[in-house]
């Protein structure tokens, strides 16, 4: 969910952004920066969450709805905002606003700052619009000194409760205010321990106490030069700015570059009354959810500490107990924290993860926000809340994010043990899933192994396509190399096979058979394991398991017989009933097109022919036809070849009972059929220093010559895509016969084939024109031969600018655009598909890129072309069938992109249908939700 709200939120703040700045460089007095809650009403509500953040958000709308919150007051992320264009400065006018609203909240709990009567203490937390777990700042018992530290003694007749409460803040603020490392308390407090003789924080006694709060200040004036600041004034301001900085700190800015969170929205500042969990045995702290944030069931959950303040529960020191034991402890306040949760969820209509504290069995609410879940989860809750009637089934759909239920589809390790065990290396998660197997690394080895029952993982500084053997039977592909449209990452994820690339730190040495993974040297046969949708690849193994959803779509499972199961199609039919866009898959076999149709791909939107060629024994076909010098010689290897392929495409349009098929004629560059030069050169050189002339030589050097001939300095510029096709019109003419003849043979069989040929990287219509008169001739021999007519469609894809720019000349012989928009990224930017890995990283760490544009589009650039082909497409055609089957077609940030554009129709690998349907979903409901 974060991912989507997050760009909505982009445009929403960057408007208010550049108002706050306005409005601070006019010193305008009208604008609000402090909202005030406390005593059943509140400023603002749960709907302003720009303005108050999440924390802030929530705390008003407990307020507001009567529930046991502590008064406060939220300073605005546009006064975070000010802090930073001000240089670290708040403007005397929000300092004023602070001050008014610290008046109130004095009233409001009859307590003052600085008091030796009644003081006031308050905790000072940080809240940004997206909750940032842990990843800022928050200071405690903030109002404490040597004074008021007596009163609350006095207060509360508890001496010890009251020297800690010091202890505490001393430590806090030292922190993180006044940025003193946390070793430096901790080695004094241990050191008091041990002199006391105690081991656990609550065994020390007032007195101990004091001389831990003694030894805390003796920290602060070594490190600061003064004595730890008494003014409690001095004290907030010096805790409102040091939340403010930690916006900015390193583990919030990575925690947002991971997440799309921008980073100009900033954080609120809540400055709230404190409550204590930590005054004796019958006060205590906690956090929960309404359901269980992994698994989704509908159980109470979370876990809590008698005597403790909050940041005890996260700091691991003492073990939390299950938040079901308070019942047995304090069953009046557990079941008041029943009630009140429940009424949130049901306010909410979501999930609730919740903080509390209970101060002499009196709970207080300290937060509630929309818990964060895995994938599994968001499934279960969704359909769970539509059985409740607590939600319907478009708030389910629009309320789980499309990538949860990829999760649903990976293997899995067991979270504990993969947890235990160190990262060794990180790559670009390429593929969602769990791997685990023995290291191999080359394609013939990992069938080899896998042969004799062996679990293999192929490592390798890229693949290539005649690597596809061994993809296909390894447990994973790593690769040292490339981006997430790179050969490993496009194969991966059409396999559904999970991968990690450009894992730049491997170090592979294929010769010796070892690869360095971190500080692990590892040879072939020693196990590696990684997660597809992390990156992360540790050394051992870790067992994993095919889940559910797999098995029922791969008829190896009853879908009845699973429950996640039948709550995956479920939601994915609400889905359905929402969208508008259509959904197909990009599959070359007809076993993928089988998965896709389960899936509920209902359409293939491009078929790799050349994939089909590395099919077991075809490659020396393949090289034959290339290899042929004359068209004759092509002719008849291309006549071995049409068997073949028209068996795979009769499979592939009976897998799809009916529904469009898109063939594309062949695309890369015919060198990539061939074996390496060097190797090559190796393999002859051998044979002469080992006398083995005869054939066998003349044949090697017959190919090198010829693949020199075909060698290419800019490939993916070169003789490939329609221009193979214009220079070998045999090829196409092959190709249109296959496509045309299984389809004859489908239909002549009662069946139904409906063929799309597309015609691959076409600029010029000049060029579809050439091509399409090729396939309509092959197509009215073949109807005549077989005797019955098929309907299929002519079209091409768009993909290099030209062709967008042109796209109104080009749809006079188009039938169907395909938006191919891998290539028309490379082209528009100028970016190597297969090398953006090198400089990816960098561009990203300068912001230059905010993402990957080969895995989300870049909808400015090349999405200008994209609407600029559509527009002058459909200028000429209005009815021009348009979709697209660039790896994009499985984003949902880009599938948003394309239904705004109009498209038909996008088309993924088949493991991303289920994520396409639901993002489809949701850029038609908040469409309408905008109009
Ligand atoms: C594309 O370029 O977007 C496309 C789908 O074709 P390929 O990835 O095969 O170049
Ligand atoms: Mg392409």
């Amino acid at each position: 969910m974060a991912k989507k709200s997050v760009k909505k939120a982009a445009s929403v703040r960057s408007a208010k952004g550049r108002s706050a700045k306005g409005q601070a460089g006019k010193g305008a007095k009208t604008s609000r920066y402090v909202y005030f809650f406390g005593s059943g009403k509140a400023d603002g509500d749960r709907s302003m969450r720009d303005t108050l953040g999440g924390k802030g958000a929530g705390l008003a709308e407990m307020t507001n709805a009567g529930l046991p919150v502590p008064p406060g007051f939220t300073i605005s992320t546009a006064a975070c905002t000010i802090y930073y264009e001000q240089k670290g400065k708040i403007p005397a006018g929000i300092d004023q606003e602070m001050l008014a609203n610290l008046k109130k909240l004095e009233a409001a709990t009859k307590a003052s700052f600085g008091s030796s009567a009644n003081p006031l203490l308050v905790s000072v937390r940080s809240g940004a619009k997206f909750s940032m777990p842990g990843m800022m700042d928050t200071i405690l018992n903030l109002g404490l000194n040597d004074t008021t530290v007596e009163a609350m003694k006095a207060k509360t007749r508890n001496g010890r409760f009251a020297y800690d409460s010091y202890r505490r803040f001393i430590q806090m603020y030292g922190n993180v205010v006044l940025e003193i490392g946390k070793d430096e308390f901790e080695h004094e407090l241990t050191a008091v321990k041990k002199a006391h003789g105690v081991t656990q924080d609550p065994d020390l006694t007032e007195d101990a106490l004091r001389q831990v709060v003694d030894r805390y200040k003796g920290v602060v004036r070594k490190h600061t030069k003064k004595d730890f600041p008494q003014d409690p004034l001095e004290q907030l301001r010096g805790a409102r700015d040091a939340v403010f900085r930690s916006w900015q700190n390193p583990r919030a800015k990575e925690y947002r570059r991971i997440y799309t969170i921008p980073d100009h929205i900033g954080t609120a500042v809540n400055v709230q009354a404190m409550v204590f969990g930590n005054t004796g045995e019958r006060s205590g702290t906690g956090v929960g959810f309404t359901r269980n944030p992994a698994t989704g069931a509908k159980e109470f959950y979370g876990e809590f500490l008698i005597n403790a303040q909050g940041e005890d529960v996260v700091a691991g020191i003492r073990t939390p107990r299950p938040i079901t034991d308070l019942e047995k402890v304090m069953p009046k306040a557990y079941q008041q924290l029943r009630t009140i949760t429940s009424r949130l969820e049901r306010h909410y209509k979501d999930v609730q993860d919740f903080e509390f504290t209970i101060q002499d069995e009196s709970l207080y609410m300290l937060q509630t926000r929309n818990g964060k879940r895995t994938g599994y989860a968001a499934v279960v809750i969704a359909t769970d809340l539509v059985a409740e009637k607590l939600i319907t089934p478009k708030d389910a759909v629009l309320q789980v994010e499309p990538e949860a239920l990829s999760q649903l589809l990976s293997p899995i390790f067991d979270p504990k043990e993969w947890k235990g065990i160190e990262v060794a290396t990180k790559g670009l998660p390429a593929s969602p899933g769990a791997a685990s197997g023995q290291v191999v690394f080359t394609a013939d080895h990992a069938v080899e192994w896998s042969k004799q029952g062996k679990e293999v993982l192929l490592v390798r500084k890229e693949t290539v396509p005649d690597d596809i053997h061994g993809m296909f039977v390894a447990q994973g592909i790593l690769t040292a190399t490339g981006g997430m449209t790179s050969h490993a990452a496009v194969v991966g994820r059409q396999m559904g096979k999970p991968s990690v690339v450009g894992a730049g730190s491997l170090v592979i040495d294929e010769h010796a058979k070892t690869v360095k993974v971190g500080s692990h040297q590892l040879k072939e046969g020693d196990w590696l394991s990684f997660d597809g949708l992390t990156g992360e690849v540790k050394v051992g193994k870790v067992a994993t398991k095919p889940s559910e959803i797999i098995q029922v779509v791969n008829g190896e499972m009853k879908g009845e017989s699973s429950d996640i199961f039948r709550r995956f199609n479920q939601m994915l039919t609400w889905a359905d009933s929402f969208r508008r866009l259509g959904i197909r898959a990009n599959a070359d076999q007809p076993d993928q097109a089988e998965i896709a149709y389960g899936f509920g791909a209902r359409g293939i939107g491009l078929c790799r022919t050349e994939h089909m060629f590395f099919g077991e024994g075809r490659i020396p076909i393949v090289q034959k036809m290339i290899l042929a010098d004359n068209e004759k010689d092509r002719r008849k290897a291309l006549d071995e070849l049409l068997p073949l392929q028209r068996a795979d495409f009769h499979g592939v349009f009976k897998a799809m009972k009916g529904t469009p098929v898109t063939i594309r004629t062949i695309d890369p560059p015919l060198h990539e059929f061939l074996p390496k030069r060097e190797d090559l050169m190796v393999d002859i050189a051998r044979m002469e220093a080992t006398h083995q002339g005869g054939p066998a030589l003349d044949e090697k050097k017959r190919l090198l010559h010829r693949v020199e001939q075909l060698h290419e300095f800019n490939p993916m510029l070169g003789h490939r895509g329609v221009r193979l096709g214009i220079t070998y019109p045999e090829i196409t003419e092959m190709q249109a016969r296959a496509i045309l003849e299984a389809a004859c043979d489908v239909t002549k069989e009662g069946g139904k084939a409906v063929p799309e040929i597309m015609i691959p990287l076409v600029g010029d219509v000049k060029e579809l024109a050439d091509q399409k008169a090729v396939v309509d001739r092959v197509a009215a021999q073949v109807m005549k031969e077989r005797g019955v007519t098929v309907k299929y469609l002519v079209g091409t894809m768009i993909e290099v600018p030209r062709g967008a720019l042109m796209a109104d000349q080009i749809a006079r012989e188009a039938e169907f655009f395909s938006f191919g928009t891998n290539d028309l990224t490379q082209l528009t930017y100028g970016f190597s598909r297969d090398d953006i890995g090198k400089f990816l990283g960098a561009y990203q760490e300068r912001k230059i890129l905010a993402k990957d544009p080969f895995a989300s589009l870049d909808t400015e650039g090349v999405g200008a072309l994209v609407e600029i082909g559509t527009k002058k497409g459909r200028a000429t055609k209005p009815n021009l069938k348009i979709g697209i089957c660039g790896e994009h077609g499985g984003d949902p940030a880009s599938v948003h992109f394309f239904h705004k554009v109009g498209f038909d129709y996008v088309s993924c690998s088949p493991y991303r249908v289920p994520v396409a349907r639901m993002a489809a979903a949701q850029a038609a409901l908040q469409e309408k939700g905008k109009a």
